[in-house]
């Protein structure tokens, strides 16, 4: 195990426990720059990130490291590293080095892709790891990539803009970095921009403080392929959006190929221009769902190969059947699997994968959430009162969150079927155990039941 593996397997499990703000807040471009005998040192990029490690995560950092390292460390340090340079992936890296590569590896405003421009920006590249080659088509994604193919192949002229929407780890990045990788490939000469939301933001602020703002315009009207990933962020933004709007026309206009993604589809961006809007409405519009059992199980698949791993039907079933929330915990999951098998030079079997699946599903339990916990969080949820929840109408919209309910009670609680048919309401355990199977079987061909309880599971834990 390196130092990038044993970063990328404590990050999985912090990941686990710490909302996803606060995550990104504080652990992006963090990395193990020093791992010996008993001690880790952490870089981190300034000084405000190091003092809210060692006074928030400084525990659940080390209790993390000590159980990945069997208690080898005693001691963690954190050192403000700002050599950016350190972040480079080379091509060789792990998946799990570059995949946590691709969220850090941006400390100035712009990532940029063809060597022509890189000049401008001196940045860099966008990670060429993301291809259409190791991305896997499922029922979710399948109209998203057939566009993104498609405007790859003739950027500039029929999706364009191309909006790619979806939930978190599904793989809009990916997607959008495949375009630009192809592009690279097949169009060297083209120039390629790629950037966030939220740092087209800082870049247009940090040009009006700096009296830049033509050097901003230029910048940004300037490439052929334009990618902004998280394109949401700008909403409520006002005079970012109108810088945003001006460059939209200018490159639209010259059939240059804009390509955005999006949490959440255009109409549902909070404060979001109504022109911005309309235009983003103009192209091809693909929305990415969680992929299914069987397109997990490809994924998983795809990524042990990739890392010359063979693991057994039984355990990418495994990991499969259990990992179900997104993409990118997926890829967690299984590069803990391998951290874990490569520190005790042991191979992945059912066994293993049991063991390390369900460590990853305790600690992600923690909490110890108690049953009345669950129940009012499930009725919050689906906002319906605790007495509907736990009583006896049969009307649809009590009965699916009844069941969800059980079903929950069982995963999260390890509740008997007499427990739970006694906290709903006096119920038969009979009920209880149908209802577990029926959400069980529900969870894999119905997308609103698994978001539902991804939802519900996330605010159980995170608060
Ligand atoms: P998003 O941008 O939607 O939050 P990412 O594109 O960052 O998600 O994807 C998260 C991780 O999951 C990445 O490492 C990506 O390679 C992987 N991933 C997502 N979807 C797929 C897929 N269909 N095939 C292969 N890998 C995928
Ligand atoms: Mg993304």
């Amino acid at each position: 195990m390196n130092h990038e593996q044993l970063w990328q397997a404590t990050l999985g499990e912090l990941e686990l426990s710490v909302p996803k703000v606060h995550f990104t807040t504080w652990f992006r471009n963090t990395f193990v720059i020093e791992w010996n005998e008993d001690a880790v040192v952490i870089a981190v990029p300034n000084n405000f990130t190091k003092a809210w490690l060692e006074n928030k995560y400084h525990k659940s950092i080390l209790r993390i490291l000590q159980n990945i390292t069997e208690n080898q460390i005693t001691r963690v340090g954190y050192k403000v590293e700002t050599n950016s340079k350190k972040f480079s992936p080379s091509p060789e890296e792990s998946a799990a080095a570059a995949a946590s590569l691709i969220a850090q590896d941006q400390p100035e405003h712009v990532a940029v892709a063809a060597s022509a421009y890189s000049a401008v920006a001196g940045s860099h590249p966008m990670n060429p790891r993301y291809t259409f080659a190791n991305y896997v088509v499922g029922k979710g994604n399948e109209l998203a990539c057939a566009a993104s193919v498609r405007v790859a192949k003739e950027p500039g002229t029929k999706y364009n803009p191309l909006f790619l929407y979806g939930g978190v780890g599904l793989g809009k990045t990916h997607l959008m970095l495949a375009v630009g990788n192809e592009l690279l490939r097949t169009a060297p000469g083209l120039k390629i921009l790629y950037i966030t939301g939220e740092q087209f933001t800082n870049d247009y602020v940090s040009s009006l403080q700096s009296g830049m703002v033509e050097v901003f315009k230029q910048k940004y009207r300037t490439p052929d392929l334009l990618l902004v990933d998280d394109i949401q962020f700008i909403g409520g933004k006002e005079q970012t959006q109108e810088q945003f709007f001006h460059v939209f026309n200018a490159l639209r206009d010259s059939h240059k190929q804009i390509v955005l993604t999006s949490d959440r589809p255009p109409k549902a961006i909070p404060a979001l221009e109504e022109r911005l809007i309309s235009r983003f409405e103009w192209g091809m519009i693909a929305d990415i769902s969680s992929p299914d059992l069987e397109t997990r199980t490809a994924i998983l698949l795809s990524k042990s190969k990739e890392r010359g791993i063979a693991l057994s039907d039984e355990s990418l079933r495994f990991l499969a059947t259990h990992i179900q929330s997104n993409v990118r915990e997926l890829e967690g999951a299984l590069n803990k699997l391998l951290a874990h098998c490569e520190l005790h030079g042991i191979e992945p079997t059912l066994d293993v994968t049991r063991e390390v699946i369900s460590s990853i599903t305790q600690s992600a339990r923690r909490g110890g959430v108690s049953s009345r916990e669950l129940l009012k969080t499930v009725s919050e949820y689906f906002d319906i009162s605790l007495d509907d929840l736990t009583g006896q109408s049969r009307r649809k919209e009590l009965v699916v969150p009844r069941q969800i309910t059980m079903y929950l009670m069982r995963e999260e609680l390890d509740a008997s079927y007499p427990t739970i048919g006694h906290e709903l309401g006096g119920r038969d355990h009979t009920t209880a155990m149908h209802a577990y199977a029926k959400i069980k079987r529900d969870f894999d061909s119905d997308e609103r039941i698994r978001q539902d309880i991804g939802s519900i599971r996330q605010r159980l834990y995170n608060g």
